[in-house]
């Protein structure tokens, strides 16, 4: 094998060896720290809702206004396409403000 290959490969094998603690830990504090923040904060716009063919509001599962039709979608979709929350079953909003 060539020498100065060789040397590079000890080099790299010692740097390699000489920081997995500092990195797997920070790494493994970030990983840790993201799927708290996931938990804690779910994105309502991701929430399945349901509308109606023919109505403007979009429900949650079970509204008694959901005996007609019922198209799943997500609280994103719907206010885009301009439907609104239903006041029965107050289906979560994209805006966090009541
Ligand atoms: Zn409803």
């Amino acid at each position: 094998m060539n020498r100065r290959l060789l040397g590079f490969l000890v080099f790299a094998l010692v740097l390699v060896g000489a920081e997995p603690q500092p990195i797997s830990r920070s790494a493994f504090d970030l990983a840790t720290a993201g799927l708290a923040a996931a938990e804690q904060q779910q994105d309502p716009t991701t929430i399945t809702v349901y509308i109606t063919r023919t109505g403007k509001k979009y429900h949650r599962e079970g509204c008694r206004h959901l005996s007609r039709s019922k198209i799943p979608t997500n609280v994103k979709a719907a206010v885009e396409r301009r439907y609104g929350p239903c006041s029965v079953c107050r289906p979560p909003t994209t805006r966090s403000s009541r």
